[in-house]
């Protein structure tokens, strides 16, 4: 125990200050749906270190295709020739595409280099400049992404001026349209693409607009799905207006929402998509794909990057897509969703604590629960932005004390749901119990 507080201690002098974190506690081991800490806790894990090892920590089929390749080839960079890993990873994901004409791919490390390579990549294709994002999305916190990222301030803190060229508009949840959460889908879809016009008339000419970048879930800015009408109707504007339509996966790609990519659920294809997290469970990875005819307007040299699509990440993403067929991952992330959503949904309704949750939403394994006012008119009660995350961040230290990692989204009184993948039905009842208990133990 007294190593652990030195070990932590060291943590907090050396590490910087701009990184935050749930807890001072040090991990030790990961193991399926589980961490072992330096201090013995054996934590029940519902973040998979914010929705990457969707196939548990340490899936033993995916770090021995890792230490297999550690011994066979670690860095085949990119730029001096190609390696096997890399084209056998590609051969894996064709098939999976939201679209089959999404086959051409270029990988990186992290999402946000990813995404930043899909702005280059839009620029390049259409000869235009400015790019649209949602109020709220978050796409990295590297120099260029800052400047994409609208679902909070400190991201980009400090570091003014970001990158020009960038316009938001709203997504439709009411938080970001302003608007009751009594209001209609469909009225926050109209609310939403009728801004989009606006801005295209008013801010950005669609001759200057490259690219519309979207989540096909919102993830840290409230975990809110993107209603098919409003993917419909961005499809739309950007056919109408030759502007690309880049679809960010990083977060909700991989079966997070028990479709490979989140996209699928509205038959919309991207242009560009964006994947990172879930691709390598772990190992770090990013890509984006695209058709070969909007790729291939990059002059050679454009793209590359001394580790971009790393041999050994990359051996391990093709494990990790053979483990997602051989373990029918997407047929247990619909079996444990349901139970999931059935015991939030119970929650809502129960005489205790259900006035508090405004909202239960998500798809699959990605869900959230929204806080909100114990007025007793929460549903039409306007939350202010710069409100404290009261419940969500109580709700979630106290599931800390009880053994479960549960993270809240960067804005709005949300805890997040993002476990495992491949969670057992046993380990879901842990955690949905946990979080119950917590919820009656706070919400009083
Ligand atoms: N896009 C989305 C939707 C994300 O959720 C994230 C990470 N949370 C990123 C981009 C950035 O990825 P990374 O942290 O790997 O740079």
């Amino acid at each position: 125990m007294a190593a652990v507080t030195q070990l932590a201690r060291y943590g907090e002098r050396h590490i910087a200050r701009g990184l935050n974190r749930l807890t001072n506690a040090v991990i030790k081991e990961g193991r399926g749906s589980y961490l072992h800490m330096e201090d013995g806790r054996k934590m029940l894990d519902f973040t998979t270190g914010i929705g990457v090892a969707g196939l548990g920590h340490c899936h033993p089929k995916i770090s021995k295709a890792a230490a297999d390749q550690c011994l066979s080839l670690v860095h085949g960079q990119c730029s001096i020739a190609y390696h096997e890993p890399y084209l056998k990873l590609i051969e894996r994901l064709i098939p999976v595409m939201p679209h089959p004409s999404l086959d051409t791919f270029f990988f990186w490390n992290s999402g946000a280099e990813a995404v930043e390579a899909s702005i280059k990549l839009a620029r390049a294709a259409t000869g235009k400049q400015n790019v649209i994002v949602m109020q709220g999305g978050y796409h990295g916190r590297t120099f260029g992404t800052m400047a994409l990222t609208k679902s909070k301030t400190v991201y980009s803190q400090d570091v003014f001026p970001l990158m020009p060229g960038v316009f938001s508009v709203p997504f439709p949840y009411w938080h970001q349209c302003g608007l009751p959460s009594s209001t209609p889908t469909s009225e926050l879809v109209q609310h939403c693409l009728f801004q989009l016009d606006l801005t295209l008339s008013q801010q950005t000419a669609p001759s200057d607009t490259a690219a519309i970048i979207v989540e096909p879930v919102l993830g840290e800015g409230g975990y809110v799905p993107a209603p098919t009408e409003f993917l419909q109707g961005l499809r739309k504007v950007c056919d109408k207006h030759e502007i690309l339509l880049i679809a960010d996966e990083v977060q909700s790609g991989f079966g997070r929402t028990g479709k490979y990519f989140a996209i699928e659920r509205s038959g919309v294809k991207p242009d560009i998509m964006v994947m990172a997290k879930g691709l390598a469970n772990g190992f770090p990875l990013s890509g984006i794909v695209s058709r070969k005819e909007i790729m291939d307007r990059q002059s050679p040299g454009t793209m590359g990057g001394t580790y971009a699509g790393n041999a050994v990440a990359c051996a391990a993403a093709v494990a990790c897509a053979e483990a997602f067929q051989e373990e029918k991952v997407l047929q247990n992330v619909e079996a444990r969703s349901h139970e999931l959503f059935g015991v939030l949904k119970g929650l809502q309704k129960d005489s205790q604590v259900g006035h508090h949750i405004l909202d239960v939403r998500g798809a699959g394994l990605m869900v959230g629960v929204e806080f909100g006012s114990p007025s007793g008119h929460a549903h039409d009660k306007f939350r202010r932005p710069d409100a404290p995350k009261t419940l969500a961040s109580r709700i979630s230290k106290r599931c800390l004390e009880k053994g479960m990692f549960l993270l809240t989204t960067s804005v709005f009184d949300v805890v997040r749901f993002i476990p495992p993948l491949n969670i057992t039905k046993e380990d879901m009842k842990k955690g949905t119990d946990i979080f119950s208990e917590s919820v009656h133990e706070i919400v009083r």
